[in-house]
């Protein structure tokens, strides 16, 4: 079932650019601070297809080329590669729960990681808290690592129908439509929680958007337009500051 870019002849053009920009999203992220170890993922699918491809398990976000993607089902009983990582069962429960999720993130960041951990409510103290505002929900079952289809389904239950979830003690979920969403998605969400994590320090308090702002914000600053651009520039900063290849056979 599962198997490699280099060599597996059987994949389209479009699989093959997907799982590029997989590479390049799993190098972003780290120059987001995601990276810790080789641990986290980074997945995604073709729209409606019933497998998806994911960072392997020893690969850390900051060295991941087109090579170190495998190729997944979505079906938990189907045989697994064995270097596809534990926590795939995740990725799975949130594809099968989510027909518009077509890319996921889920790392160990760690501004993500400690407001996830406190009672604290996501605020739109920056741009990207507006984006968040209201929209995610802490999965509080367990901290541990998720190993189990029941604790994966747990998470996808909590994450419902919104764009990112916080696992307490543990990191977070980040969902969207396309590699491209959620890449940025998960990059607003650490910079969000780090922005409020600073101005919860500040005396005296701080102020936040209102609904007509947080809603303006989430049309011009969200838009597909918009996100597109946010994700060019990721590609473009990965390959000044990361390329995955010294040739720059990845484009
Ligand atoms: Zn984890």
């Amino acid at each position: 079932m599962t198997t490699t870019v280099i060599d597996s002849p059987a994949f389209t053009p479009a699989q093959i650019n997907l799982i590029k920009q997989i590479s390049i999203a799993a190098r972003s992220l780290s120059l987001g601070g995601h990276d810790d170890f080789n641990q986290g993922q980074v997945s995604a699918r073709m729209p409606g297809a019933d497998t998806f491809f994911i960072k392997n398990a020893i690969t850390g976000f900051d060295e991941c080329t087109p090579d170190d993607i495998l190729q997944a089902s979505t079906d938990p009983e189907a045989p697994k590669d064995r270097l596809l990582p534990p926590e795939v069962v995740l990725h799975q429960a949130v594809y099968n729960a989510r027909p518009d999720v077509n890319a996921i993130v889920h790392s160990h960041a760690p501004h993500t990681l400690v407001l996830g951990a406190t009672d604290l409510q996501l605020r739109a103290v920056s741009h990207d808290g507006a984006f968040f505002e209201g929209r995610t929900p802490r999965f509080t079952m367990t901290s541990n690592t998720i190993l189990t289809l029941d604790v994966a389904e747990a998470v996808a239950s909590a994450l419902g129908t919104y764009p990112a979830a916080l696992l307490r003690n543990h990191g977070g979920v980040i969902v969207g439509k396309s590699i491209r969403h959620a890449t940025v998605y998960a990059h607003l969400l650490e910079r969000a929680c780090a922005l409020q994590l600073t101005a919860e320090r500040v005396p005296g308090g701080y102020h936040s958007s209102d609904e007509g702002d947080i809603a303006a914000k989430r049309e011009f600053n969200f838009a597909d337009l918009s996100v597109r651009s946010y994700w060019d520039h990721c590609s473009r900063q990965v390959h000044r500051l990361l390329p995955l290849y010294a040739s720059g056979q990845v484009s």
